[in-house]
């Protein structure tokens, strides 16, 4: 798949480069082509931003060089900008977008961008959570990030992606151990180790709805489980099972 990202802050992308996005990059299976906005103004001064009309505070990134910038960018690739205005982030987007052979991310900064932009030149606006960050380059690694290790062949396993919170069946995953079996006392559960894997799917399914019913609630009357077993969610719910 390939990103394009405008950003007037190119070298904020650097986590990209390290652990698996970068083994992903260098295997080709993800292309990152990072745009400096800056290249595209038309002002002497290679400006980006200007004072908002109205009056108000900050400063607003301009129109024309973000829609140069994406008028640089060859073919139909999905343009998102990323928006603390726009459609919460969640799993299900991620696997929607990342059946896409290429997108485009467009960052804003300071009080935001253009409305004319929103308007006309992107197709979404997408936004991390109901808070506001300075910029939308946080925001655009976190996307890339989530949906990169959709993509076939950049996670070892595509099982792993598979059996994680919010793939299992709408459900968060089962607690996990690796070694020692035993740490100041506290102990592996035996299941694990005995190398069953019927009892051990079974426990580990268990495990996620109770750690579901316990850490998010909300997701049990829209998860893909047996009415048996949403009963004994509900009863966990209600404190009355543990
Ligand atoms: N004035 C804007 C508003 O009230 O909606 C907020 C602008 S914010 C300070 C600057 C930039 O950060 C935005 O243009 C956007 O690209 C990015 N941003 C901030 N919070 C975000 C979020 N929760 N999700 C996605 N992008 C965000």
């Amino acid at each position: 798949m390939k990103i394009n990202v405008l950003t007037i802050f190119p070298e904020m992308f650097f986590p990209l480069q390290e652990s698996i996005l970068k083994r992903a990059q260098s295997e080709g299976i993800i292309e990152l082509n990072i745009i400096n906005i800056r290249d595209y103004s038309d002002s002497k001064h290679k400006n980006t931003d200007d004072y908002p009309f109205g009056g108000g505070a900050g400063m607003l990134m301009m129109v024309q060089p973000i829609v140069d910038a994406l008028r640089s960018i060859e073919g139909e690739a999905k343009r998102i900008y990323m928006s603390p205005q726009g459609i919460k982030l969640n799993q299900n987007l991620l696997k929607e977008l990342s059946k896409e052979d290429e997108l485009t991310l467009l960052c804003g900064h300071y009080e935001g961008i253009d409305e004319r932009v929103i308007q006309h030149y992107v197709d979404m606006e997408i936004s991390i959570g109901d808070y506001v960050l300075t910029g939308g380059e946080l925001p655009a690694m976190v996307l890339i990030d989530g949906i990169s290790r959709l993509i076939e062949g950049v996670l070892g396993s595509d099982k792993s992606a598979e059996e994680e919170s919010f793939s299992f069946d709408g459900l968060l995953e089962y607690p996990q151990y690796t070694r020692p079996r035993e740490f100041e006392g506290m102990e592996v559960p035996e299941v694990l180790l005995n190398g069953n894997h019927a009892e051990i799917d079974a426990w580990r399914r268990r495990e996620a709805i109770r750690n579901t019913a316990l850490k998010r609630p909300e997701l049990i009357s829209t998860a893909k489980i047996t009415q048996e077993e949403r009963l004994w969610a509900e009863k966990i719910i209600r404190g009355e099972e543990t």
